[in-house]
């Protein structure tokens, strides 16, 4: 499986990627390195509204603080 094509400037991944906490490797592994990248609710989101979700939305469309 190919990384996400937005991986690159993804903000999620620009603010969170280098995290340790447990639930983040869980979503780089399923959806910016696997088989859920197409389900990802940062790309619905910006396909519904047409603007970048916020930072702190996860790949499943909760909100991560840390
Ligand atoms: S969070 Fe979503 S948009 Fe960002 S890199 Fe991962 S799969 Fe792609």
């Amino acid at each position: 499986m190919s990384f996400c094509s937005n991986l690159s400037t993804c903000g999620f991944i620009k603010k969170y990627g280098k995290t340790k906490a447990l639930e983040l490797k869980g979503y780089l592994r399923k959806y910016c390195n696997g088989e859920k990248q197409d389900k990802c609710e940062r790309k619905r989101f910006k396909e519904n509204y047409g603007i970048t979700p916020s930072e702190n939305m996860t790949p499943i469309g909760m909100y991560f603080c840390k």
